[in-house]
């Protein structure tokens, strides 16, 4: 793995983060992007080489509409950056982590991810990010 590539929050409302985030950073976000088969919307504030990604549910079943409703707003993932998400997935599954797709699946940012299970990662839901050639 490469690096933190960034850390997802989940939010009940894009539009007022969207708000909060920019007087934090001093700066507004620089992409907004729906994800349809996951049910989100996204919003991302660059830092230097890392990013914020903020999450709206768009729709009842989604994972993060599911998450603000068990643990409220707050961080709901970490995503690293690696060179090769197919290779990488594979070592991780023989280290005995629970992979939640068995194919990288289409992220926002252009980018394939894959998430890990929480239960094997101390509760903290781990993406992997590749950006698409
Ligand atoms: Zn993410």
């Amino acid at each position: 793995m490469l690096k933190i590539e960034h850390i997802g929050i989940a939010v009940k409302n894009l539009e007022a983060s969207n708000e909060i985030f920019r007087k934090l950073f001093n700066k507004a976000h620089y992409k907004e992007e729906a994800v349809e088969t996951e049910g989100v919307k996204t919003s991302f504030f660059a830092l230097s080489d890392s990013k914020i990604e903020l999450l709206e549910a768009t729709r009842e079943d989604s994972p993060i509409a599911k998450f603000i409703e068990k643990r409220g707003e707050g961080i709901h993932h970490i995503a690293f950056e690696v060179e090769d998400i197919y290779s990488e997935m594979k070592r991780l599954e023989n280290e005995g982590f629970i992979l939640l797709n068995t194919e990288p699946k289409n992220g926002a940012d252009n980018k394939l991810v894959c998430f890990l299970h929480p239960k094997n990662t101390n509760g903290v839901l781990i993406e992997l990010c590749q950006e698409k050639k």
